[in-house]
């Protein structure tokens, strides 16, 4: 007889790993498949996240910022260093090494948990029944009384600029350069695009970002994009907007990209190429036939607000369903789903999910745009402080950048915080608490801060809402 389960999570990204832990710790009997297989040919758990994302996207960014700091920057604060040069090598040694560490951690997670990770590809072949080919090609059927598809997203490839073994890249190939390329065309001047396109700059390329809409950044407050544009060209990152891509030539070790742009068309010729023009969902192999769970138009597994299907007893969550693709939105609504599997009452706040762009400075938000709020016809007010006037941020010798808080003007309650800033990734936390728990302006501006501190920013913006802002010489008259 097949074994039998509770529930049963499809992939083990921070979508599909959280529920399937979160699951089992509310006393349902849970196993989790996974089919990503590393360089070792070992299974791993932790999806895109940990193998190919957000993780070592970050080990990369961070030692090139600390370089950059080290180089250009120490001399300003009394240290002197002399030359520096930095060791790839070691640099993606080290990245590794956080890969492993994070990896490792999630299968301790599930013997802790009693988690039972299956090692193969996971398809639903009916309401109740999941079938796993194992890497050796064998399969197994296992039944459940629930499942939970959390199968995750893939790069999505253009016709111009398809991909080659190692001179055009997707975001995972651009983490593993064992050099420096001299020119990096990037692709794509979103989330991928900034934060790859930083790393290479950092450590030496030269960097053209082609970019295909107008306007930069058009999901971020545009005080907050305008401001980080122009500080990330002052960086060296030569961001073309309005280029479009028309096609590609790899021509011996280097690719010309043909593109065009309000002059006409433009060539320019790279050593490597980075596509990062998006993320599509994946689903592929996940749905046998005849299951009834459908796709919408975009190719996204079709859910509710709580995450189900069109299946009952299915679920599925994380970047293979509508709304944002970032890892602690997968978390969550695994997280919610487990609750609501266990019987619990569970919700999702999709108001008050941050986003992060990781740049030097990075740029962090949640909520709305004061131009998403004025395009939703709600009349508001806000309040904006610069980094340069905070203490702290000085004393941190990084000024640059601005707070910036958006609220209802007839009832002050905040519509969302901005922020482009060193830490705006940890301070954001703040604006996320706040509207988690309804806050307006005035209780921000209400509350003590502790100083010096560049959280002290959210203060003078949220007090810069009604004209109060103490460190501002220019500010608003006071009601
Ligand atoms: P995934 O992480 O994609 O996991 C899906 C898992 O399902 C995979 O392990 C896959 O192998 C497995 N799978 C698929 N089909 C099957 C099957 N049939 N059987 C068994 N297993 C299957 N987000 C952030 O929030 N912050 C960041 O800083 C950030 N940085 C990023 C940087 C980069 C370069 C990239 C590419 C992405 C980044 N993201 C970031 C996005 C983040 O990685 C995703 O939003 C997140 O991983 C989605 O989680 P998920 O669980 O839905 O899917
Ligand atoms: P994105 O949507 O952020 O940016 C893609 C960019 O490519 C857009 O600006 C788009 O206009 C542009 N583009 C599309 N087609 C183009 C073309 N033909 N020519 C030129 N430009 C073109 O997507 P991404 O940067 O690939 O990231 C994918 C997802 O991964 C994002 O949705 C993001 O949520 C997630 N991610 C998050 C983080 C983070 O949270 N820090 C980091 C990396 C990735």
């Amino acid at each position: 007889m097949a074994d039998k389960f509770d529930v049963i999570v499809i992939g083990a990204g921070p979508g599909g790993y959280v529920a399937a832990i979160r699951a089992a710790q509310l006393g349902l009997k849970t196993a989790c498949v996974e089919k990503w297989v590393n360089k070792e040919g070992k299974t791993v758990h932790g999806g895109t996240c940990l193998n190919v994302g957000c993780i070592p996207s970050k080990a990369l960014l961070e030692t090139s910022h600390k370089f950059v700091e080290a180089r250009d920057h120490y001399d300003e604060i009394g240290i002197e260093v002399g030359e520096l040069t930095p060791n790839i090598a070691k640099m993606l040694e080290f990245k590794e090494k956080v890969i492993a560490k994070n990896v490792g951690g999630i299968s301790a997670l599930f013997k802790a948990n009693g988690v039972t990770a299956l090692e193969g590809t996971g398809k639903v072949i009916s309401s109740k029944q999941v079938e796993v080919t194992g890497h050796d090609g064998e399969k197994a059927t296992y039944d459940a009384d629930n499942i939970v598809i959390a199968s995750g997203s893939v790069p999505v490839e253009i016709p111009p600029t398809p991909l080659t073994d190692n001179l055009i890249v997707d975001s995972s190939g651009a983490l593993e350069f064992t050099e420096v390329p001299k020119r990096l065309g990037v692709i794509g001047a979103g989330v991928i695009g900034l934060e790859l396109g930083s790393v290479w700059s950092r450590l030496g390329s030269e960097v053209t970002m082609l970019e295909a809409m107008d306007t930069f950044l058009p999901v971020v407050d545009q005080a907050v994009a305008k401001e980080t544009l122009k500080l990330l060209k002052k960086q060296g990152l030569d961001i073309k907007l309005g280029a479009r891509v028309t096609g590609s030539e790899v021509k011996g070790n280097e690719v010309v990209v043909k593109y065009t742009d309000s002059k006409g068309e433009q060539e320019v010729t790279f050593d490597k190429l980075i596509v990062c023009v998006g993320r599509r969902p994946y689903t592929q192999g996940v749905l046998g036939d005849d299951v009834g769970v459908k796709l919408d138009e975009r190719g996204f597994i079709f859910v509710d607000d709580h995450c189900r299907t069109s299946v009952p007893g299915v679920y599925a969550i994380g970047d293979c369903v509508r709304g944002l693709m970032l890892a602690h939105k997968a978390s969550e609504e695994g997280v919610m789903v487990a609750d609501i599997i266990a019987g619990h009452k569970a919700e999702m706040n999709y108001d008050a999910i941050p986003s992060v762009i990781y740049t030097a400075p990075e740029v962090a938000w949640v909520g709305m745009t004061e131009e998403e709020a004025k395009s939703a016809g709600i009349e508001v007010k806000t309040g904006s402080f610069p980094f340069s006037a905070n203490g702290r941020a000085l004393a941190n010798n990084a000024p640059d950048g601005l707070a910036k808080i958006v609220a209802d003007a007839e009832t002050d309650r905040i519509l969302g915080v901005h922020i482009v800033s060193q830490h705006a990734g940890e301070l954001i936390a703040q604006g996320v608490i706040a509207m988690e728990f309804g806050s307006s302006a005035e209780d921000l501006a209400l509350t003590c801060y502790a100083h010096p501190s560049t959280s002290e920013a959210i203060h003078e913006a949220a007090l810069a809402v009604d004209g109060h802002a103490i460190h501002m010489a220019n500010r608003k008259k006071r009601k």
